[in-house]
């Protein structure tokens, strides 16, 4: 026992089987946590020499107020956010209220009544249905303002139906929407790989079509971005991957120049576009938080790989498996039943910095189908990046654990909710 697994032991209450446990799973999957470390470190030098190559100074750090003209530092975010993820143009702000608006306002800024979506990662993230008008009866929807929705599933293997694409292309399709990231099903999240041959193909055929990517969740995880693979347009959240952790709040879009100044004038409005928009204190912690984001992202994965092989290790189907080759920050579990997804969820939340006095219960929150239970104190509320379970209360009871800020803690809170299994 070293002195780490001694305080485990001793502080936390953690059993000495588990402690055994833990070194022999970091030893079995020592691959692909080195993977990790590969793939992390690729993307801290690309952010490191995007805020060099844009002479990022001090006095970016600091915010305007009011209107915003001429606030340098915002200006500034979006150029090494734009050179970050290898696109024309960035939009990224704290007035972006979460991945749901970003999602929104590149849709609506591209989809006029006649136009067709077509979605071909099969049926989009839950919020994103009720944008679309698939759930709910919002008069503002996609389809409400006569857009069209057609979705092409995905492959039984959890690959792009190429066939079943083009052939779903049709006069009126105008966006295609790709969705990187599992969100919440019980698929694998599609790699850069897979989203460069469907794009490629689609361009082969169709060259006007716009190429959407909800990159939630996916940021830093590959050695590429959605855009170096040919989509046009790309959208994400600050409160999860490419935030570090530290931007408290906000959204970006990146990708072709006319199509983010779209989304930036449905933003704002027209004539203001990219102009306005004060930065008050976001962006020294937006600067700082792109700068951190692929050590969280690393301590995140790291996290996952552990969580999927003690999940594993107790007859839970996981996915992906602790060997996998990942390509967002998610891990699912499937528990089968509500009784050991809520008594993972408590542990999780137990075993959280913040809140760890609270009960975990499940609620209705907007834009969701399903009660949906949510647990993890973290320290930007709704933060994703850090530490959290996520799960609608449906069958087969799968849970979605996704972030940490550091290994150490999700070690800890893995197991501590794993012993609450067996309790
Ligand atoms: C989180 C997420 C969203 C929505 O982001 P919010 O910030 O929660 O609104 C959209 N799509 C996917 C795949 C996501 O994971």
């Amino acid at each position: 026992m070293n002195a780490f697994q001694r305080q485990l032991a001793q502080q936390c209450g953690i059993k000495e089987a588990a402690l055994a446990e833990i070194s022999e799973i970091e030893g079995r999957y020592a691959a692909a946590y080195a993977r990790v470390d590969e793939m992390t470190n690729t993307a801290q030098l690309r952010i490191l020499a995007a805020f060099q190559a844009e002479n990022v100074g001090d006095f970016h750090l600091h915010g305007s107020t009011g209107y915003g003209y001429g606030d340098i530092g915002r200006d500034k975010l979006e150029e090494v956010w734009a050179r970050v993820f290898q696109a024309e143009s960035a939009l990224v702000r704290s007035n972006i209220v979460s991945g749901t608006h970003a999602i929104a306002t590149v849709l609506s800024a591209l989809l006029g009544s006649g136009d067709e979506l077509l979605s071909i990662s099969g049926m989009p993230y839950d919020t994103l249905q009720t944008i679309i008008g698939e759930s709910g009866d919002d008069p503002q929807s996609l389809k409400a303002l006569g857009v069209r929705h057609r979705v092409v599933p995905l492959t039984a293997d959890g690959d792009f139906d190429d066939q079943a694409v083009l052939a779903a292309i049709g006069p009126q399709t105008k966006v295609i929407s790709i969705q990187r990231s599992r969100g919440y099903l019980w698929r694998p999240s599609l790699s850069i790989e897979k989203i460069r041959r469907i794009t490629s193909l689609i361009r082969d055929r169709f060259a006007d079509i716009i190429i959407f990517v909800d990159n939630c969740y996916g940021e830093f995880v590959e050695e590429e971005e959605p855009l170096a693979a040919g989509a046009d347009i790309i959208a994400g959240s600050l409160i999860k991957n490419p935030g570090g952790a530290l931007a408290p709040r906000g959204g970006y879009i990146a990708g072709r120049e006319d199509l983010v100044r779209r989304a930036a004038t449905r933003l704002t409005a027209p004539g203001i576009a990219f102009e306005v928009g004060s930065a008050l204190d976001f962006n020294r912690p937006a600067f700082q938080g792109l700068f951190m984001a692929p050590l969280i992202v690393q301590q995140a994965l790291k996290g996952a790989i552990f969580a999927s092989a003690m999940l594993e290790n107790r007859g839970f189907a996981v996915s992906p498996g602790p060997a996998d080759r990942r390509t967002d920050i998610i891990q699912a579990i499937r528990f089968g039943a509500e009784a050991p997804l809520l008594a993972f969820a408590e542990g999780i939340q137990a075993a959280s910095p913040l809140e760890s006095y609270v009960h975990p219960e499940a609620a209705f929150l907007p834009g969701y189908e399903d009660a949906v239970i949510m647990a993890g104190g973290t320290f930007t509320q709704g933060s994703s990046i850090e530490l959290s379970i996520d799960a609608p209360l449906r069958a087969p009871y799968i849970g979605y654990m996704q972030g940490g800020l550091s290994y150490a803690h999700v070690v800890y809170a893995v197991t501590l909710a794993c012993q609450r299994l067996e309790a």
